[in-house]
């Protein structure tokens, strides 16, 4: 499958990793939306957060999003994100969650139509 989070737990392509275990992993995004923004993802492949059927796996991914914001010491708070689907704005189909911190993120609002 063509899938560039498969291949980058595969070790395909390169990545800054930040944190694995047995079923995640989490790196750096390419394009930083804010001081940390880290990804963190599941090694098999799931397309998003539809098709998460895994309770154990689930937890898996919310407890390293948490070891990694602790690890990157967000004692000030942070986000946790999983754009699923179009109208969610998922661009790469392969489950993520996306770490924010290190900055007062701003109110995120849906895009206003017309
Ligand atoms: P989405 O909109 O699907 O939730 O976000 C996908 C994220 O993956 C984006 O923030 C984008 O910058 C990031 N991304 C896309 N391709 C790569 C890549 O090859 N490497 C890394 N580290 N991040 C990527
Ligand atoms: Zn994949």
């Amino acid at each position: 499958m063509d899938c560039i989070f498969c291949k980058i737990v595969a070790g395909e392509l390169p990545a800054k990793l930040v944190r694995e275990d047995a079923s995640t992993i989490a790196f750096r995004d390419v394009k930083p939306q804010a001081p940390t923004h880290v990804l963190v993802v599941p090694r098999v492949h799931v397309g998003s957060l539809d098709e998460l059927k895994d309770p154990t796996l689930a937890g898996a991914l919310l407890l390293a999003a948490a070891e990694v914001a602790r690890a990157e010491k967000l004692a000030g708070g942070w986000r946790l994100i999983s754009n699923t689907g179009a109208d969610g704005g998922q661009v790469v189909q392969h489950l993520h969650l996306h770490v924010f911190g290190g900055a007062k993120l701003g109110r995120m609002l849906p895009e206003r139509k017309g």
